[in-house]
């Protein structure tokens, strides 16, 4: 008899509750500060960029919050999501471990990114918000938050990073289609952007700038548009906890339990997503599974950074949180993993990585692409880049619970799909990607200027 694959639930299994784990963390939250006082925000500063639901959602401690009708109803579109059993997989690596994946590829967009762009639409029109403002890497945040614009109806303005708006246009046109309007930043629309294109007309852009950029133009619209963030933020964070929600039903019916819950992290939003509601279930219920978090060797916060206030942007104009950081001037070699070229994670899971509830692993570009190959030649499915390192990690257990001799229960996020990475997957196959080292000098050379904060005992 073969085994079975596919764990489904129905429309009705929808999560009716996002998981708030502000009510369960074994460690006391930490300030967001002021970029220009470094003394704790008020929410006078947040409400110029966010509407005041998520700024309550964020500090909230009710453990659980109800997730709206209208969400729910944009979620039907693609939620539940398939959880699968990779046996194929299994077999080819010759393991006695169980490897199941939650694909958050599955959605309109093809990540698990429109799990918070929807109630963020949401949430922003019931608030009468005009407009909305973003930054895109390589344009995944802002194709999700442009197709759940659309159906909220509210315009969005996106400030790409110019390399990527030259270089990859097809997620440009996808949020063109759904009616966003996309800028190449540096831009002459905002100061900063202007100041950077004094300083080099030619500046490439980078998701740093491009942050500070659509947080100006939100900034300055006195009230007429908000700014939206595709991860790091508590809210953000909470917002996915529907994909664990589901998995934790979804194992249920494979009548197993992860031993280890992997998922990719650029700013920690999938991973939380996934991560969290097994989390409470080590904190409430005496479970034990290891939450393990997979980021590239060229982006390694979690593992090489430090835990310290730095600033969420380059232009110092986004809060001050405490959170592992590279350096807000720190920029990434541009790996093909666009979406995890961050310097800084959600302070969320940095806490909780500071405190042991969550373990981080740094993996190289190569292999990183080595275990997507294998993984699509095995189960079809091509993963995004950014959850190739998710694959690559969940590979690696495999194959030490092989070496072991052990049985294993693996579960990881397949975040989303590569379909608009065939560039990269090209690469790949001809033998033309490279490992970039842990650039130590540059990190120490941007960790030289966070920002020295004297905070009240
Ligand atoms: C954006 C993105 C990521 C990284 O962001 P997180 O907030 O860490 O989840 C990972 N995978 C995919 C497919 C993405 O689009």
């Amino acid at each position: 008899m073969s085994e079975q694959i596919r764990f489904n639930l129905t429309e009705n299994d929808l999560p009716k509750r996002w998981y708030n784990i502000n009510a369960d963390m074994p460690v006391p939250p930490n300030p967001v500060l002021h970029p220009g006082t470094l003394e704790p925000v008020t929410p006078d500063f947040l409400s110029v960029l966010f509407p005041m639901e998520l700024i309550l959602q964020e500090v909230s401690s009710d453990r659980y919050i109800d997730i709206p009708e209208e969400v729910r109803d944009v979620y039907r579109l693609y939620r539940p999501t398939p959880l699968l059993r990779a046996v194929r997989l299994e077999k080819a690596l010759e393991t006695p471990a169980h490897i199941y994946y939650k694909y958050e590829g599955a959605s309109p967009v093809g990540s698990h990114k429109p799990n918070t762009a929807i109630p963020q639409a949401f949430y922003n029109k019931a608030a009468g918000t005009q407009a909305l403002t973003t930054e895109t890497g390589a344009g995944q945040w802002g194709s999700a938050l442009a197709f759940a614009a659309s159906l909220f109806d509210i315009p969005v303005e996106v400030y790409m990073v110019k390399v990527s708006y030259q270089q990859k246009p097809y997620r440009r046109i996808l949020m063109e289609t759904y009616g966003a309007k996309v800028f190449a930043s540096p831009t002459e629309h905002t100061q900063y952007g202007q100041s950077v294109l004094a300083a080099d007309k030619d500046n490439p852009g980078s998701l740093g700038i491009a942050i500070s950029e659509a947080v100006e133009a939100a900034a300055a619209s006195g009230g007429a548009k908000k700014y939206s963030l595709g991860s790091v933020l508590g809210h953000v964070l909470m917002h996915q906890t529907v994909i664990g929600e589901e998995a934790l039903m979804q194992m249920d019916l494979a009548g197993e339990y992860p031993d280890v819950v992997i998922g990719c992290v650029g700013g920690g939003s999938n991973f939380a997503g996934i991560a969290f509601p097994f989390l409470r279930q080590n904190l409430k219920d005496g479970q034990r599974t290891r939450l393990l978090a997979v980021e590239p060797q060229a982006a390694p916060s979690l593992t090489q950074g430090v835990y310290a206030f730095d600033y969420g942007d380059t232009a110092k104009m986004a809060p001050i949180v405490k959170m592992h950081t590279l350096g807000h001037s720190f920029i990434p070699a541009p790996i093909h993993a666009g979406g995890l070229r961050y310097h800084g994670m959600a302070p969320l899971l940095s806490a909780l990585c500071d405190s042991g509830h969550v373990e981080a692993v740094a993996v190289p570009q190569v292999s990183t692409f080595e275990a997507a190959h294998q993984f699509a030649r095995h189960e079809g499915i091509l993963p995004a880049p950014e959850s190739a390192h998710a694959v690559r990690a969940a590979i690696d257990q495999a194959l030490d619970a092989k070496q072991k001799g052990e049985k294993r229960t693996i579960l990881f996020n397949l975040s989303g799909h590569g379909h608009f990475d065939l560039a990269a997957y090209e690469a790949f196959l001809a033998g033309q990607l490279t490992d970039y080292q842990y650039p130590e000098d540059k990190v120490k050379a941007a960790q030289a200027e966070l920002p020295e904060v004297a905070l009240a005992a």
